[in-house]
């Protein structure tokens, strides 16, 4: 009221930006609070979805998440809230699945008998709703290069011809947000849409996450009703558990993971799994299931490489219908390595950013919007971290950084990199020379004038050391 839009805007940004400083800092509390392997269980699926006057809302993606949050870190959340900000008084931990994705029930059978998905909204209503499908995570979504290909293929592999043999069981592994679920999904989606099996009938696909099943088998044997549980579960041509890590030091659900396993393969069902680490590296999980969770087919999500990073960025902005110069592109693609799904929420923020004020997007630009999670992934900088950056921008080994070689294309870099050293860090000349392979403290100094000097005269260089040290200190 009185504001214009603009000023409402503006401000609401500075607010958002604060909240999320604020909320990134009640997480590492809770991390260091619960331990690491509570917090991912639980806790790391929590976003901040808005604030309203006192009020906090935090998102989980299904149901059960939230409830079980809810009831262990409900309070915990609001006073770490308050304390950070004591115009917080309250948190509403909800339920959220992707935005508008139309959901499949966990038997996707129903759905694909009626007309050409998306399916009705009346599913929403639905309880299962939460075991839906997100529509994103289609194979032609998903960007192939090096280091998935292998678990694309075998994915595609499974879909294309569900139970083959030295497919099944399917155990797709790899680190947080490198693409697991989003395979997973993918295969689902291709059965539904394809009719070619079970003579013409449409395969029925179960996916759920491990803590579900858990959840469910739970709620199962408190109700008396383990064999009706027992009885859906072996009733689908294709199951799918993700993030089978969730059931360790879960016994008796694995137990009853194992029997289902065995049930369905016995008679020839398809099994796809998903964990964070191979099956051979999942302590705490039952021998017998370990066995046969290597009898198939095993493929890794690799982290991902810097060209798959910016092939993932380039596909996601030209689906957004946004120009993101290339620079950018890079600079994200260097700054946030680990995980696609962080990767594509800044690109996300970025693209929201350049609608809401019709701004381009710049260097400048993306180094503000973006303050927050750059900063969150920022430490103190090395000088070994400086000598894998460079040597990766400029495409040359890591080695190269102390080698004796003198050639223009290994010599310019390594200036660089002695340059960038001396600038962001505290280390002194014979410190650094030291680090690079030996050199003399006359060496580095030589370097840092000899970069200044280019700088001042070569404009291609001068943006590529700019681009490094925004990339190594913001
Ligand atoms: P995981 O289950 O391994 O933790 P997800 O499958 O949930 O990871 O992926 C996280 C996010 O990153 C999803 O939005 C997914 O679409 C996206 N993503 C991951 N890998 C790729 C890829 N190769 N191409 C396109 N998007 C990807
Ligand atoms: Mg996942």
């Amino acid at each position: 009221m009185g504001h214009d839009a603009s000023t409402t805007m503006e401000t609401e940004l500075v607010d958002t930006s604060q909240l999320a400083t604020q909320w990134a800092r009640i997480r590492g509390r809770l991390q260091t609070e619960v331990g690491e392997v509570e917090y991912r269980n639980w806790l790391r699926q929590m976003t901040l979805a808005g604030a309203d006057g006192d009020e906090i809302t935090v998102h989980l993606p299904t149901r059960f998440l939230s409830d079980w949050v809810r009831s262990r870190y409900g309070e915990r959340l609001s006073a770490l809230w308050h304390a950070e900000n004591p115009a917080i008084r309250r948190v509403d931990i909800r339920a959220v699945g992707p935005a508008s994705s139309p959901p499949l029930a966990e038997s996707l059978t129903s759905a694909i008998e009626r007309p050409a998905s998306p399916p009705r909204i009346e599913e929403r209503a639905d309880p299962r709703a939460e075991l839906a499908i997100d529509p994103r995570f289609t194979f032609e979504a998903f960007v192939v290069g090096k280091p998935n290909e292998f678990a694309y293929a075998c994915a595609r592999r499974v879909a294309e011809q569900p139970s083959s043999p030295g497919f099944n069981p399917l155990f797709l592994y790899g680190g947080v947000g490198l693409g697991k679920t989003h395979l997973m999904h993918a295969i689902a989606w291709e059965l539904v849409a394809s009719k070619r099996f079970n003579g013409g009938r449409p395969v029925s696909v179960a996916y759920m996450s491990a803590e579900k099943f858990m959840y469910r088998f739970i709620a199962a044997i408190r109700s008396q009703q383990t064999m009706q549980f027992k009885e859906q579960l072996r009733s689908p041509d294709v199951l799918m558990i993700d993030d089978l890590q969730f059931l360790i030091g879960k016994d008796n659900t694995q137990e009853e993971f194992f029997h289902t396993f065995n049930a369905l393969v016995d008679v020839g069902k398809q099994i796809v799994v998903s964990a964070d680490k191979s099956p051979s590296d999942l302590s705490g999980l039952d021998d017998r299931l370990r066995t046969r969770l290597g009898y198939g087919m095993v493929a890794d999500l690799h982290a991902t490489t810097f060209e798959l990073r910016i092939s993932i960025l380039e596909a996601k902005a030209a689906r957004a219908g946004i120009a993101v110069p290339g620079k950018v592109m890079e600079f994200l693609a260097h700054k946030i390595t680990t995980n696609v799904r962080e990767l594509e929420g800044a690109l996300n923020r970025l693209v929201a950013h350049a609608n809401l004020f019709g701004r381009t997007v710049t260097l400048e630009t993306t180094q503000e919007v973006l303050h927050d999670i750059l900063k969150a992934q920022d430490r103190r900088v090395t000088i070994e971290e400086i000598q894998r950056k460079v040597a990766e921008y400029f495409k040359i080994r890591l080695a190269d950084m102390s080698s004796a070689r003198r050639a223009r294309a290994v010599a310019r870099p390594r200036q660089v990199a002695m340059y960038l050293a001396k600038q962001i860090t505290q280390r002194s000349l014979p410190e650094i020379g030291r680090r690079f392979g030996n050199r003399d403290h006359t060496t580095v100094m030589h370097a840092c004038s000899r970069v200044s000097e280019l700088i001042a005269r070569d404009a291609a260089l001068a943006e590529d050391v700019e681009l490094l040290r925004r990339m190594l200190e913001s």
